[in-house]
């Protein structure tokens, strides 16, 4: 089967009682036996559901794996994936990761006797030479939030085989549409389900896809156990959403890569970072391991502060808000909103400039996004 048609197609079945063509909901949080220890393959939502296990087996058909584990949040996606550790160990993680991943392992792992090395994992050799003894994981975000850095997954799964590390991606911003990380020998891959691939602002969610048994046992140990699960009809919402995932990250590509053209040239933009640009430093491992670019973008206004803060009043197609991945174009500007309590030297230092602002590139027609950012840009 073609991607395509397994977005559509991949572990979904119409049901078997009815012919219902879209997966029935299974909004219940127990199931009765029909004797002592004989059940249907369920007991209780929290360990497992069916809606839940449809969407848990299609997210990995996509991902080229084997087993799916879906959680109430795409945080709780990452938690899972560090409850695979013990107290002591030692993590890799990408300097440039979604700023709630990097506050929880900063705030509250430490406070369990894990430990974090920050590297550009764009460079292989940054984290050959930041292995330690205890050193168990690598985590990578490719491409990352905001800057847009990618990652050589060929080189990197190496560098974890070679040291008996586990290699979790965290792979929001791609999408199984343009990369699928198993595919390159990462162990884990994560994703805000929040994100593309609910693809709406419906939901909040997240999953852990994974070809080895070992972990996938752990991981859906820690699902039950814990039990930060997505509800059943979140699930089902995902499922709908997901229908359209092909199409959609091919229209957000497509404009991102108009938009990111369209910014390059502009006079008061002084940076533009996406991985379908020539001019991104990993564009050619990009090209390589991806089939698209998806649909993030950042770029760096000349006018600083003054002028983030005027771009984002002055957009009006463009929705001033925080989160990504949903079909219409969402722009921030991390200095003002997202990072804005961030101190400065702290800030800057993880390259979020004055004049950053990341946009995340809708479906809607490329010249009207572009006539929106147009009519902003005149007055920054
Ligand atoms: C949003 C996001 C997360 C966190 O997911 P939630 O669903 O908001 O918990 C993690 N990683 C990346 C890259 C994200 O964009």
């Amino acid at each position: 089967m073609k991607f395509e048609t397994k977005v559509l197609h991949a572990a979904i079945k119409p049901d078997p009682i009815t012919g219902s063509i879209l997966p029935p909901l299974h909004q219940t949080a127990t199931y009765v036996l029909e004797e002592v220890g004989k059940d249907k393959g369920f007991d209780y939502t929290r360990s497992a559901n069916p809606t839940r296990q449809m969407m848990e087996e299609h997210l990995a058909a996509l991902d080229s794996g084997r087993y799916g584990v879906a959680y109430s949040s795409g945080m709780a996606a990452v938690d899972s994936c560090l409850k695979l550790l013990k107290a002591g160990d030692h993590v890799i993680c990408s300097d440039d990761v979604y700023g709630g991943v990097s506050r929880h392992f900063n705030q509250i792992l430490v406070n369990y006797d894990l430990h974090f090395t920050y590297v550009d994992t764009s460079f292989p050799e940054n984290i050959e030479a930041a292995i330690q003894p205890e050193t168990k994981m690598i985590w990578a975000e490719t491409p990352t939030n905001p800057l847009l850095k990618v990652t050589d997954l060929e080189a990197v799964a190496k560098i974890a085989k070679n040291h008996d590390l586990i290699f979790g991606i965290d792979s929001t911003f791609a999408t199984p549409v343009f990369l699928r990380p198993l595919e390159y020998g990462a162990d884990l891959v994560m994703h805000s389900t929040t994100k593309y691939l609910s693809g709406h602002n419906q939901l909040i969610g997240g999953i852990v896809i994974t070809n080895r048994d070992d972990l996938s046992d752990q991981l859906k140990f820690v699902q039950k156990t814990i039990g930060a699960v997505p509800s059943p009809f979140d699930c089902w919402l995902t499922l709908l959403g997901i229908k359209t995932l092909d199409l959609r990250m091919k229209k957000h590509a497509e404009n991102a890569q108009a938009v990111a053209e369209y910014l390059e040239n502009h006079p008061k933009v002084s940076k533009v970072s996406y991985p379908g640009l020539p001019s991104h430093s990993m564009h050619h491992v990009a090209k390589e391991q991806m089939s698209g670019f998806s649909g993030m973008i950042s770029f760096e206004l000349t006018g600083g502060i003054p002028a983030g803060r005027t771009l984002m009043n002055s957009v009006q197609l463009a929705q001033l808000a925080e989160s990504l991945g949903s079909v219409e174009t969402m722009i921030t500007h991390p200095a003002t909103m997202t990072h804005a309590e961030v101190p400065k030297d702290e800030r800057l230092a993880r390259g979020l400039t004055d004049g950053l602002v990341r946009i995340s590139v809708g479906i809607e027609n490329m010249d009207d996004i572009i006539y929106d950012l147009e009519t902003a840009l005149e007055k920054s």
